[in-house]
């Protein structure tokens, strides 16, 4: 708005002209001149009498001011323009009959031309504000590349050192480098689920990442689900227990799906790891794998803080996190479930979620199972 202010005319003289200019306080500038041609015009009617085609200059200011400026402007000019044209027919420099049809014809043209200055005007500030969004929209895109680029690299930058870090941990945990003092043995599985939490956020900025990039690429193979199930629940387990019970529940036949079974890991793991932060009090986390008219599903339940259904709508966008009391405390990027639905969609399947405030959530993944 003030920038507008700041610079009223320029962009207008430069696309629409001189005329531009009045809009605003010059514009009384234009009604004066305008006043100053119809003197000249009423002269040169007296001049050259009767009427004539002088006379009928005197609409150009009236066009003019319908352009140049705002409505009690155009207002003003036009009752001078029929005042002139009144006086010039009293003084016999007009005859009656074309008088009279130009004094009815002033206010009909003062009017049009001054429409037709409110549209530009309009066409104008539409404009203005297209080139903003586009400018806008430009600064967005860069923006959002940057951030891509900062997750690509942070995430490459990171992978090494935590992977490092992890092998040794995990040789001090089972003992190849000897045995571990008793206080240092009660911190390791903290040690242990840490870096297990660092490697998962590592890994979801990755994914983010290559979903952006349009880089992500799945290798699909033959891949049994239950057994899958069951490693990802074993390796979440430490993490997950004392506070936590893991339930997994599995049907008799194996469940055999075309799938990327890393991919596919991630995602369960990643429902897990939220069904245990989101259950801050504890409580069972239950796994369960069916089949269901040619489709396998991989349900996740909880007994945690659950989801109000206006929330619903966003937990699967990047970088969304439901800002509450009770997940205040908790650490989270908000990548974790947009990365698990698109890796979902990607086999053609897909994720969701019923969940009920205050009694826990249930994630379902469904993934096709192409007639097996
Ligand atoms: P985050 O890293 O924040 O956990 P996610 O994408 O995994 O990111 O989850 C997005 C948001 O969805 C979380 O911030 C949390 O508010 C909500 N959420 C996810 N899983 C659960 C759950 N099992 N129970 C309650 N809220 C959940």
């Amino acid at each position: 708005m003030s920038e507008e202010r700041r610079r009223p005319g320029r962009d207008r003289i430069l696309a629409y002209g001189p005329l531009a200019l009045s809009r605003g306080s010059e514009g009384w500038v234009f009604v004066a001149l305008c006043l100053v041609g119809l003197g000249l015009v009423f002269l040169g009617d007296l001049h050259t009498q009767p009427g004539g085609s002088v006379g009928a200059l005197a609409f150009i200011p009236v066009v003019a001011a319908g352009w140049a400026t705002s409505r009690t402007q155009t207002a003003v000019v036009s009752t001078a323009a029929i005042a002139y044209r009144v006086a010039a027919i009293t003084l016999g420099a007009l005859p009656f009959t074309t008088g009279a049809a130009e004094v009815l014809t002033i206010p009909i043209l003062a009017l049009l031309s001054h429409l037709a200055a409110e549209w530009v005007t309009a066409a104008t500030s539409i404009e203005r504000s297209l080139h903003r969004a586009q400018a806008e929209g430009t600064r967005l895109a860069a923006l959002e590349g940057a951030k891509s680029e900062f997750l690509r690299l942070a995430s490459h930058e990171l992978r090494g050192p935590v992977g490092v870090v992890g092998g040794y941990v995990s040789m001090l945990d089972d003992g190849s480098l000897g045995e571990l003092p008793s206080g240092a043995r009660r911190v390791m599985p903290i040690l242990v689920s840490k870096l297990r939490a660092i490697s998962l956020m590592i890994d979801q900025m990755l994914e983010t990442a290559r979903l952006e990039d349009e880089r992500l690429v799945l290798h699909v193979r033959r891949t049994d689900l239950g057994q899958l199930l069951t490693d990802c629940v074993e390796d979440m387990r430490p993490l997950a227990e004392p506070d936590h019970h893991l339930d997994l529940e599995l049907p008799p036949e194996p469940v055999l799906a075309p799938a990327d079974g890393g991919r596919v890991k991630m995602i369960v793991t990643n429902l897990i790891d939220n069904a245990v932060k989101y259950s801050p009090e504890g409580g069972p986390v239950r796994c369960k794998l069916a089949k269901d008219r040619g489709r396998a599903v991989v349900e996740v339940s909880d007994v945690g803080i659950g989801i109000a259904p206006e929330h619903r709508d966003r937990l699967f966008k990047r970088f969304s996190r439901i800002e509450s009391h009770a997940t205040m405390q908790i650490p989270g990027t908000g990548l974790g479930l947009y990365v698990s639905r698109e890796l979902a969609r990607l086999h053609g399947g897909d994720l969701n979620v019923d969940s009920c405030p205050g009694e826990g959530s249930t994630f379902v993944l469904d993934l096709p199972l192409n007639g097996d």
